[in-house]
């Protein structure tokens, strides 16, 4: 199916040999200019990374140590959203901060980063279902 076309899963470890197959399978359907470009590419160049992101945000009590973009909430990019979440957590960070009570503060923008994480955490995964067609 779809995630076969995708590369499927990586093992822990793969060979140059390995991640040659997988690469020629997925680019196999490419314009030739492009599929011609990856079987030029020196295989030392090449690496697979799996692709994982969190299943929610934990709940915690809010302190003077927090957290914000991928450090809590990383994604995978078939949302789109990760780096705008974390640009957005940031604004809000500092925005919070700006009002002078840091533990009100970091309480405040936690509960704002939680909901927006969720959404974004959800958006992802429609994104994800719609990129390997399981939904
Ligand atoms: C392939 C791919 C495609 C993506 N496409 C999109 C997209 O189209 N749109 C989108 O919005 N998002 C996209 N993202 C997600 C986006 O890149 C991340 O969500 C975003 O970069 C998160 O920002 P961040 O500041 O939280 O973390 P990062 O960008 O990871 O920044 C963390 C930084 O901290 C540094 N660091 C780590 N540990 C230490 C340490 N101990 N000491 C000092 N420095 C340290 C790291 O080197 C890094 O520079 C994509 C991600 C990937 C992997």
């Amino acid at each position: 199916g779809r995630e076969t076309s995708l590369g499927g899963s990586l093992p822990a470890e793969e060979d140059a040999a390995g991640l040659r197959r997988r690469i020629e399978a997925v680019s196999s359907g490419l314009h030739p200019s492009l599929s011609d470009l990856l079987r030029r590419t020196a295989p030392e160049a090449v690496m697979g990374r799996p692709v994982r992101m969190a299943a929610g945000v934990p709940s915690w009590q809010p302190g003077r140590l927090t957290v914000l973009g991928d450090a809590i909430h990383a994604m995978s990019p078939a949302g789109g959203v990760g780096a705008n979440t974390a640009l957005a957590d940031a604004a809000a960070l500092a925005a919070c901060l700006a009002d002078g009570d840091v533990d009100g503060a970091v309480a405040r923008y936690e509960a704002d980063m939680r909901s927006r994480a969720e959404r974004a955490l959800a958006a992802t995964r429609a994104g994800t279902e719609r990129l390997l067609r399981r939904a």
